[in-house]
């Protein structure tokens, strides 16, 4: 069925039986082509304090309603539940993490609950300077800080209005919690950014950060521009292999590494004699990013999404909301399960139409 808040599955056609559900402590959920299923991405607010040019237009997201916005108690109860199924790693996203209010309470009750090993949060950076500290306490373990320039006026054209060095004050303030391994995500989009590749790969040499490259995803209509209307996607888009062979060429060979904090998406290199790692995600030319994917996505106004790059959604409010039990609340989340699709399909004309990806976070 498709609306225009996605492809929502009926929830008639749930149907959880005890005999569905994995044990607790056992090796988490598994999807229909076998990928154990443990990590959920929950996007506490669908709100930003920025407007980077890739993720979001300047105007004409509307703001979700407050009551359309899951409850920190809302959310909690997800994850406690989703738990008991074999969930074990959170990660926070938005919109942005920080401008939700409770974050930290909700940090602590998340990081407190059975079976959650790991809570993670991906943010821009800009008030991390304030909170960091305070998310470290309530159990917060690693940030992961988006930032795609190392220069002021850039990164003011590609956010439209930020300032750089709260971000640079935000790392700090990460490394000083303990927040650790720090990674920073870097978009690359031809024209905007793409001149920084060989920047950002050379932080590594001294500082013991991840940088990931993040192949651009089309989540705009057609444009991704600091000046609207310049190029479309397709001329913005870099491919890992042209990043990869400059960032070598300049420095020298990439030399496979494993992460400090295990699997994901993201590929990871050393240079010689580096401190840090260079990450790669490669969301459209590489087939490991679907065939590894060990994630589903819980949406700012409750829903799950078990792909980040296709509109089909499970309403998991409506079920939250409607004063059901634990199991029927599994039987939705065993829902989205059993329809995560085994790979994106954009090839094959599949696209993100009905939410951009400050709604889902990435
Ligand atoms: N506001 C937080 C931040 O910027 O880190 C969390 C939400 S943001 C949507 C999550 C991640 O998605 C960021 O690293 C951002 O760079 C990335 N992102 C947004 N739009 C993208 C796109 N079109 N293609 C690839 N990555 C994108
Ligand atoms: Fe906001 Fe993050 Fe999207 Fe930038 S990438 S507009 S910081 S949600």
């Amino acid at each position: 069925m498709s609306t225009p808040e996605g492809d929502l599955i009926p929830l008639t056609s749930i149907s959880a039986r005890p005999a569905d559900l994995p044990a607790a402590g056992g090796p988490g959920l598994v999807d229909p082509v076998g990928r154990s299923i443990y990590y959920l991405r929950i996007s506490v607010t669908d709100r930003c304090n920025l407007r980077c040019v890739y993720c979001m237009p300047e105007e004409g997201v509307p703001w979700l309603p407050k009551e359309e916005v899951l409850t920190l108690e809302e959310i909690a109860r997800v994850v406690r539940v989703a738990a008991q199924m074999g969930l074990r790693r959170v990660r926070l996203t938005g919109g942005e993490p920080t401008v939700r209010r409770g974050l930290v309470d909700l940090v602590r009750w998340i990081a407190s609950t059975p079976g959650i090993e790991d809570v993670a949060m991906t943010t821009n950076g800009i008030a991390l300077a304030g909170m960091a500290a305070d998310l470290a306490r309530a159990g917060l373990r690693r940030v992961n800080i988006s930032l795609d320039t190392l220069r002021p006026e850039r990164f003011r054209a590609i956010t439209r209005w930020g300032d750089i060095g709260d971000v640079f004050a935000g790392i700090e303030a990460a490394r000083r919690a303990g927040l650790r391994p720090i990674k920073l995500n870097v978009v690359v989009m031809r024209g905007i950014n793409d001149d920084e590749v060989v920047d950002f790969a050379r932080t590594t040499m001294d500082e013991d950060w991840e940088v990931r490259f993040i192949e651009l995803m089309p989540f705009l209509d057609e444009e991704v521009s600091c000046a609207k209307g310049e190029s479309t996607f397709d001329l913005q888009f870099v491919p890992t292999r042209e990043v990869k062979r400059r960032i070598e060429a300049a420095l020298g060979p990439l030399e496979p590494a494993e992460s400090g904090s295990g699997a994901g998406p993201a590929r990871y290199y050393r240079l010689p004699g580096a401190r840090g790692l260079v990450g790669f995600i490669s969301p459209l030319t590489e087939t490991h990013f679907c065939a590894t994917c060990n994630r589903m996505r819980l949406t700012a106004d409750g829903k799950i999404r078990p792909c980040l790059l296709t509109d089909h959604e499970v309403d998991l409010k409506g079920v939250l909301r409607s004063g059901a039990d634990d199991e029927a609340l599994k039987g939705a989340i065993l829902l989205a399960l059993r329809t995560k699709p085994d790979a994106h399909h954009l090839w094959d004309g599949n696209r993100p139409r009905w939410r951009k990806m400050v709604q889902i976070g990435g």
